[in-house]
């Protein structure tokens, strides 16, 4: 940390400062990580960890990959922020770039998943003149009150309510269910198309189909959230694009500027036309700054060919996690591309602190599964490493 002027903190200062300063919202584990590099991190003692939380799958091309330091190097010379008031450089280059890899026609930019999910709701109500969203059991869209609203954990909701009216659930994969739970009043059904934090879920692969099928017939716009699908981590450029399905909006945010904050809310242009001028903004949304790490985040995936090396990388990674993950606690394992989970028969949160001692960062989706979203660039050398340290947990 040579040459630093910014008066970091390290260990105990840091844990202490934290518990005196900071809002206490977070579980956090007990390290302070200081510097990555492709799949590791390493923390303030100096101690390696191959990281298969990236970011909670946001570091997609690894930490600190070359092409986007060099695009936020050079980009942070030349101008960071001007807001919307003015066009800048590279923000129409880059909707062009997501609109043609998504099939999508307009972006609209803003800083975070969450945020991209309240334009997407907004868009709805003001396309269809409706009020009611239909979300899934287990799905997860964002804190803020209107993607609250539509997430389904009720420790989540309960606290805050009341909360934008007008949202209901169904079992996620029942199309009919959808079907049987509209009325004239519905704006939007919103699905991931695998669902992250409800435990990597996987739809049959005509669900998303029949649903569409659905809400077109009744004219309900369809919404997919591919905050966390988007971007190659289920190994194609999105989860839709594994059952082709094309919905009227879609919200991508985690992975898509390389650690940087950005989320995206993307329409058909007969959806966008809703949204008149001052119907939407945001301040930071689609700065300079935050642009050139998307660019370059989306050069390197496509230099690279990372979105084939989730599809690989994640097979290989499920087999091993299958070879190695014998325990009687271990129910099976699943995934699509390098978002996989490792089902168990009760609750692993415990298993994360000693996967951590032997070197390996792992979350727990929803109490009972293991989830792995590494970056992509991760080797099969360290793949095969964390199938061994999971393998060995005991519970
Ligand atoms: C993480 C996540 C969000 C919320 O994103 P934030 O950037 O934390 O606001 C919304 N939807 C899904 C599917 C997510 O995984």
């Amino acid at each position: 940390m040579k040459n630093s002027v910014l008066g970091r903190a390290f260990g105990e200062e840091a844990v202490s400062k934290d518990a005196k300063y900071v809002f206490q919202t977070y579980g956090r584990q007990p390290i302070v990580i200081t510097r990555g590099q492709g799949a590791l991190v390493w923390d303030a003692d100096g101690r390696e960890y191959i990281d298969c939380v990236a970011g909670i799958a946001v570091n997609n091309l690894g930490h600190c990959h070359p092409r986007v330091v060099a695009a936020i190097k050079e980009q942070v010379e030349r101008l960071i922020h001007t807001s919307n008031l003015y066009y800048n450089d590279l923000q129409p280059v880059l909707a062009e770039k997501l609109a043609k890899l998504s099939g999508m026609d307009k972006v609209f930019f803003a800083n975070s998943g969450t945020e991209s999910i309240e334009a997407a709701l907004k868009l709805a109500r003001k396309e269809t003149g409706n009020k009611g969203f239909i979300a899934a059991e287990h799905c997860f869209h964002g804190r803020t009150m209107g993607a609250l609203s539509i997430t389904h954990k009720e420790k989540y909701r309960k606290p805050f309510e009341p909360l934008v009216p007008g949202a209901r659930f169904v079992p996620y994969g029942d199309a009919e269910a959808i079907r049987n739970t509209m009325d004239a009043d519905t704006a939007a059904v919103i699905l991931e198309p695998v669902q992250g934090e409800g435990g990597v879920n996987i739809p049959d692969k005509d669900y998303l189909k029949e649903v569409k099928k659905i809400c077109d017939k009744a004219g309900v716009v369809l919404i997919f959230d591919e905050v966390q699908t988007g971007m190659g981590r289920t190994g194609k450029w999105f989860g839709k694009d594994h059952f082709g399905v094309q919905p009227d909006i879609m919200c991508v945010a985690k992975g898509i500027a390389g650690g940087f904050p950005m989320g995206v809310m993307m329409a058909t242009d007969e959806m966008a036309k809703a949204f008149g001028k001052g119907d939407h903004a945001s301040t930071f949304g689609g700065s300079p700054l935050a642009c050139a790490a998307a660019l370059g985040t989306i050069q390197a995936m496509e230099e690279e060919k990372l979105v084939e090396r989730s599809a690989e990388m994640g097979e290989y990674m499920r087999k091993q996690l299958e070879k190695c993950c014998k325990q009687d606690f271990v129910d099976h394992v699943r995934g699509l591309g390098l978002m996989i989970g490792v089902q168990l028969k009760k609750d692993g949160n415990s298993l994360v602190a000693p996967a951590r001692e032997k070197g390996v960062l792992i979350n727990v989706a929803s109490d009972t599964v293991i989830r792995m979203v590494p970056p992509f660039v991760i080797t099969k050398e360290q793949v095969d490493r964390v199938a061994k340290v999971v393998g060995e947990l005991t519970l």
